[in-house]
């Protein structure tokens, strides 16, 4: 084989991205139709990843694809930064990306892939956020032919969704999707937002970083372009409601680390039982406490 077709190597031997640039050409290809056609669902070639489906690989492929030297990445698992798969990926990325640098704040981060949170400082227009998806069509749970639900996308025909919404509606008072809550996007597709809480959907609507979808196993690509609306699917009488956080007096919850009534949180049982709450996202509550908003969490009688 003649040596000059032979692609960049880093010490590991492996090319610069793990991918091959074939493969992230086609991606980044999948990457514009996705924008050029907000929530649409774009097929494209999900390659073999050395992990499992379902643990970022979708998310990965995007990463790698867009990732080149110079840039700054964040990786969240549900809002924290040391997680398992979160630092699985950031290795890897690491290993295989030299050049690149990771970091733990947001703002300073201009790609971030994140499973199951969109990070609670707002994001800007320089950055773009990936988000790892396992079920990418919202509705697979009305109908299971993917041709048949490719028409139904096609004709905006969500009908049978918000039939399933009315029921919910109907058996417990209100729509009982915590998470993927289907979001329309531009006025016309419904898509699966991936496993974020209902609280996070605010942050897709008119977001002036571009956010995008990955499904690996799915081997779907979507996007919600910056400055484009999403809207949580509803009834024009029955709101949208996000988690609320309030205890039963109607009080809204604060982290009990850094005193934030404003972000979301993540509910821990202390060795007395009751329940304490702290941020979910780890970088905003680790920040609010290095600014001095830290209360003292220590009990004493
Ligand atoms: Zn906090």
């Amino acid at each position: 084989m003649n040596p000059s077709y032979e692609l960049p190597r880093d010490e590991a031997g492996y090319s610069f991205g793990f991918l091959d640039e074939y493969a992230k050409r086609e991606v980044r290809r999948a990457i514009l139709k996705a924008i050029c056609i907000p929530g649409y669902q774009t097929p494209y070639a999900s390659r073999e990843m050395p992990m499992g489906r379902g643990f970022g690989t979708g998310g990965l492929q995007l990463t790698l694809s867009l990732i080149g030297r110079g840039e700054c990445l964040k990786v969240i698992d549900q809002g924290a930064d040391d997680s398992v798969n979160a630092v699985n990926l950031r290795q890897f990325i690491e290993l295989t990306c030299p050049g690149v640098d990771t970091t733990e704040h947001t703002g300073e981060a201009t790609l971030i892939q994140s499973r199951h949170r969109i990070p609670e400082q707002p994001l800007n227009s320089a950055q773009v956020l990936v988000l790892q998806v396992p079920y990418p069509d919202p509705l697979v749970v009305v109908e299971a032919s993917e041709a048949k639900r490719k028409i139904m996308h096609g004709e905006g025909d969500y009908s049978r969704l918000l039939t399933k919404l009315y029921e919910d509606i109907v058996r417990f008072a209100e729509i009982t999707i915590s998470h993927r809550y289907p979001t329309r996007i531009n006025g016309h597709y419904v898509l699966d937002p991936s496993p974020i809480p209902r609280f996070d959907i605010a942050k897709l609507d008119h977001s002036p970083a571009l956010i995008l979808f990955g499904a690996g196993r799915e081997k779907k690509i979507y996007a919600v372009p910056p400055h484009t609306r999403a809207e949580p699917l509803v009834f024009d009488d029955i709101p949208f409601r996000a988690e609320d956080f309030n205890d039963a007096q109607g009080q809204r919850r604060a982290c009990q680390r850094c005193g934030a009534s404003d972000s979301f949180l993540d509910e821990f049982s202390s060795a007395n039982g009751t329940a304490t709450f702290q941020c979910s996202d780890s970088d905003y509550c680790n920040q609010r406490v290095a600014a001095g908003n830290g209360v003292s969490c220590e009990v004493t009688s």
